[in-house]
């Protein structure tokens, strides 16, 4: 009994030390974001859409205000999903998806494009292209821009090729999704004062490749994504000094879409912006900190009190800065207010853009850390 007890309070003691007290609201958002039921936040069965509304009842929950009358901001895009049975067979025998052959855009290529270099390749009827391949892809969905979109291509492993390809059979199940309706989920908590802070994320992944195939996401980014409402939560205990406004953007994966729409159609003043801080990928983080436009006039005072908290704090190995770049949301609002971009570096994450990105595989050691500089950084707390 004693000896029960004693493992008891020592498995206990274990589940703090891993996923101490702030991290555990952190951790049920990317097990719901990432779990099967949101089908990969894409167009897949409405996955984006199922999330979204997950979050929106989630800052009703918390007591953040809705930006817009319902917490969503409308807009759409032109894209397709892959949902249903997918099955590849040639000669006969049925391939494995995602491990010996994926599906992407030959029209998201440079020139010359994979299609031109393919060592072999085969048009099928519909239209669509077999190519072989040395090493398969990082799979990421495309947006669509034409009424006529190009032929979808199947990747496949060269060494899943039989020597003589006699008969191919291939069902693939891509549905075209014209005027396809997507959702930013918009809140805020009102402060002391106008000033706004503003946190970002995208809450959509790569959603799925035929039934079999879900890409989970959780490090991309269901867990930028629960770092912002978990900010949301903790301002939300005391009225905070600035007014915090929280955007989770949609059609990322896609090329910046929901952000996009979002810079283009303000739903704030952004001279009234302090600071807009964007996560993107925050699982993991042995390595530190990667910061992206901190090194702009505007974000430059930033990064340096960054640095000065790191260093009062030991929150991250290193923090490195980085120009800006065109690689996740913040992007499209740098012209408008001092925008940073905040991911981790290092493991552990279970993988990217891939089915092992999964909440198992997402660390979340160093995430306390973190998440206090980036509180002490925007005021939210001392
Ligand atoms: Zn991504």
């Amino acid at each position: 009994m004693k000896k029960a007890l004693l493992l008891l309070f020592a498995s206990i003691i274990a589940t703090t030390s891993l996923y101490s007290q702030d991290s555990v609201y952190a951790r049920q958002i990317i097990k719901a974001l990432s779990s099967s039921d949101m089908y990969g936040r894409g167009a897949s069965y409405h996955g984006d859409s199922i999330a979204a509304s997950f979050l929106a009842n989630e800052m009703k929950r918390l007591g953040v205000l809705p930006l817009q009358i319902d917490y969503f901001q409308h807009y759409t895009y032109n894209c397709y999903s892959l949902e249903g049975p997918m099955s590849l067979k040639i000669n006969g025998t049925e391939l494995e998806p995602y491990t010996q052959y994926r599906i992407y855009s030959p029209a998201r290529q440079a020139t010359p494009s994979k299609l031109d270099k393919a060592p072999w390749k085969k048009q099928l009827k519909d239209g669509t292209w077999l190519i072989a391949v040395i090493q398969l892809d990082t799979y990421s969905p495309w947006a669509v821009n034409t009424d006529r979109p190009d032929p979808v291509c199947i990747e496949v492993l060269e060494t899943a090729l039989p020597k003589k390809v006699k008969k191919v059979e291939a069902d693939i199940p891509i549905h075209y999704r014209p005027n396809y309706l997507s959702r930013n989920v918009v809140g805020y908590i009102p402060g002391i004062i106008d000033t706004m802070i503003v946190f970002t994320a995208h809450y959509d992944h790569c959603g799925t490749m035929g039934d079999a195939i879900i890409f989970p996401g959780a490090h991309d980014n269901a867990s930028g994504t629960a770092a912002v409402m978990d900010i949301a939560r903790i301002a939300s205990q005391k009225q905070p000094y600035y007014t915090i406004v929280f955007m989770l953007f949609s059609g990322e994966e896609l090329g910046l879409k929901g952000s996009k729409y979002a810079a283009e159609n303000p739903l704030i003043d952004f001279n009234k912006v302090k600071l807009l801080c964007n996560i993107d990928m925050f699982c993991g983080g042995d390595e530190g900190l990667m910061v992206f436009n901190a090194n702009s006039e505007k974000t430059k005072p930033y990064f340096e009190q960054l640095t000065n908290l790191n260093e009062e704090y030991h929150a991250a190995l290193t923090l490195r800065p980085r120009d800006n770049a065109p690689n996740s949301d913040h992007y499209w609002f740098s012209n408008y207010c001092p925008s940073l971009f905040i991911l981790t570096m290092g493991q552990p994450y279970g993988g990217y853009h891939d089915p092992y990105d999964t909440c198992e595989g997402c660390g979340l050691k160093h995430y306390n850390n973190f998440l206090s500089l980036i509180l002490r950084l925007t005021n939210i707390i001392p």
